[in-house]
C-alpha cells in the first residue's frame, strides 16, 4: 500500500489551498478528487467571473459570516483577504476591486483562478489523482491510518499521517459536492449541525410568473418571520423562474429558509421607493396628476415604476389599473402599496440551485486555532463542510481559502513535529 504524509480529499478551493500551504514543508502530499478536473465549482462562481474575496476589514467582514465568525477568526488572520489577493497576484493573476470591496480577476474569468491554483499545486510537487472518489476512512484509536477510493471501478488504498477533509457541502451537486464528507465525518463520530440551503431563491405563494426577468435596483427589503420584522436591507432584487433572487433575495434567504423549515410564517416586504416617505410619494403623485401627466392608476404607476411592473404590481396590490386618482384617498393607498409590496413565501429552491450549504461539522468539534478535529489527532476539516457560511460578495471563497490554508499548514506542522520527535 502506498503511504503519504498528508492526504486531502477534494480539489476545490479549500482542498487546493490546503495542499498549497502544506507543500511549503516539502512533504508527500496527495489530493484525491472525484471529478476529472479540479475546481469545478470555482468555475461557476460569480456568474463565471469568480468573486475571489471581499476586501472588508475583519470587523466588517465578520458581520457577513454565519452562524458564528469565531470559528473563522484565527484562520482569517492566518490567511487574510489581503493575503488572498497577494497570493493570486504572485501567481500572475491580476485582480481588481469592484462595487466597493469585491475582488475579481481582471480577466473576468473564473477559469483563470482555477488555472492559477492548479499550476501552483503541480509546481509545488503535489500529486493529484482525478476520477478518484474516496469511499472509506480507516482509523486506529484516535488516529486516521488509511483511506480507500474508487478509480474507474478499481478499489485503491493508501496510508497517511494526516488527513484533511475538504469535500464541500451539498449545493450544486453536479460540481462534485454531494455530501460524502458529512457521511465520513458522521462515521467517524462527528455530529453535523442541521444542513439547509442558503443564498437561494425564495418562492412566493401564487407567484406571478409575469415578474420573471425583472431586475429592480435600489429597493428596500424587510423579512418578516411570524409577523416580526427581523432583517432589513437595500439593494437589488431579481425575479426569476425560481422566485425571488438577486443580492437582496439571497441576503434574507438564510433566515427565511430556516424559518420555513421550522414551520414559521415567512413574508418579504419590498419598499419600491426607499428614499421617499409615503407623504413624499403622495405629494409627487398629486403634482403629476395636477400637471395632467396621468389620468388613472396605471398611468401614474408608469411614472414611478418600470413599465413591465405596472400591471402585475397594481393587481397584486389590489389597485385598479383604470382607477381614478383625483382623490387623496386612492393616492394614499397607492403610496403605501409602493412602500409595502408584500409576498408570503411558501418555499425555497433546494441544493440544486443554492449557492451554499449552511450547517456542517459541529463547531464545538473542530478547533478554530488549527482546524483539527477534537475527536482525532490527525484529522482536519476545511471549507464549506464546516458549519460556516457567508453572504454573497466573496465571503465563501475566503472561508475556503483561509480554513484550507490553516488546515494545510497545521497538518504539515503536526507531521514535522512527530518526525522530529521520532529522530530524537
Ligand atoms: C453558483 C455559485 C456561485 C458562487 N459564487 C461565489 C463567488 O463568486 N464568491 C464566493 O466567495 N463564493 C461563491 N460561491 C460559493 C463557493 O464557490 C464555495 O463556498 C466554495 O467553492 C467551497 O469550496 P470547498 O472547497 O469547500 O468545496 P467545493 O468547491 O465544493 O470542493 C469540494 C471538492 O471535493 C470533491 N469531493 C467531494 N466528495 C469527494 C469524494 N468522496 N472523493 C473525492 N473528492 C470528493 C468535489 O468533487 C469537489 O471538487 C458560489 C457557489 C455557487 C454554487
Amino acid at each position: 500500500m502506498e503511504n503519504w504524509d498528508i492526504i486531502i480529499i477534494g480539489a476545490g478551493a479549500a482542498g487546493m489551498l490546503s495542499a498549497i500551504s502544506a507543500s511549503r514543508e516539502k512533504l508527500d502530499i496527495l489530493v484525491l478528487e472525484r471529478n476529472e478536473k479540479a475546481g469545478k465549482k470555482i468555475l461557476i462562481t460569480g456568474k463565471g467571473r469568480c468573486n475571489i474575496t471581499n476586501m472588508k476589514s475583519w470587523n466588517e467582514f465578520s458581520l457577513h459570516i454565519h452562524p458564528s465568525p469565531r470559528l473563522l477568526k484565527p484562520a482569517f488572520f492566518t490567511f487574510t483577504n489581503q493575503d488572498t489577493r497577494d497570493f493570486f497576484e504572485s501567481l500572475g493573476l491580476n485582480t481588481v476591486v469592484e462595487r466597493g470591496t469585491r475582488l475579481f480577476p481582471v480577466s473576468g474569468k473564473s477559469s483563470d483562478v482555477v488555472e492559477s491554483l492548479t499550476k501552483c499545486l503541480t509546481q509545488n510537487g503535489t500529486t493529484i489523482k482525478f476520477n478518484s472518489r474516496v469511499t472509506e476512512i480507516k482509523t486506529q484509536g484516535q488516529n486516521i491510518t488509511s483511506i480507500s477510493w474508487n478509480k474507474k471501478g478499481i478499489k485503491k488504498s493508501a496510508g497517511c499521517k494526516a488527513l484533511i477533509i475538504a469535500t464541500g457541502g451539498l449545493s450544486y451537486p453536479s460540481t462534485g459536492s454531494d455530501g460524502d464528507g458529512y457521511n465520513f465525518a458522521k462515521a467517524l463520530g462527528h455530529t453535523i449541525s442541521p444542513l439547509f440551503p442558503s443564498l437561494t431563491a425564495l418562492m412566493p405563494r401564487n407567484y406571478d410568473i409575469r415578474l420573471k426577468g425583472l431586475l429592480l435596483k435600489n429597493i428596500g427589503i424587510s423579512l418578516l418571520l411570524s409577523g416580526v420584522d427581523v432583517q432589513n436591507d437595500t439593494g437589488e432584487v431579481e425575479f426569476t423562474d425560481a422566485g425571488i433572487e438577486g443580492s437582496l433575495g439571497y441576503r434574507v434567504s438564510r433566515k427565511a429558509v430556516r424559518a420555513i423549515i421550522n414551520g414559521e410564517k415567512v413574508s418579504v416586504v419590498f419598499d419600491l421607493k426607499p428614499a421617499l416617505t409615503v407623504d413624499q410619494i403622495l405629494n409627487r403623485a398629486e403634482r403629476e396628476q395636477k400637471a395632467g401627466n396621468c389620468r388613472n392608476i396605471a398611468q401614474l404607476l408608469g411614472l414611478l415604476l418600470p413599465s413591465r411592473l405596472v400591471i402585475p404590481f397594481a393587481e397584486h396590490s389590489k389597485l385598479k389599473p383604470d382607477g381614478r386618482i383625483d382623490n387623496r384617498e386612492s393616492l394614499a393607498l397607492l403610496a403605501s402599496a409602493l412602500k409595502k409590496w408584500t409576498f408570503e413565501i411558501k418555499d425555497f429552491r433546494s441544493y440544486d440551485r443554492a449557492v451554499i450549504t449552511a450547517g456542517g461539522i459541529n463547531t464545538g468539534e473542530v478547533s478554530a486555532k488549527n482546524m483539527k478535529s477534537r475527536l482525532f489527532d490527525n484529522l482536519f476539516f476545511a471549507g464549506e463542510i464546516l458549519d460556516l457560511d457567508g453572504d454573497t460578495g466573496g465571503y465563501n471563497l475566503q472561508i475556503a481559502f483561509s480554513t484550507g490554508y490553516l488546515a494545510g499548514r497545521e497538518a504539515a506542522h503536526l507531521i514535522n513535529t512527530s518526525n522530529s520527535a521520532e529522530v530524537k
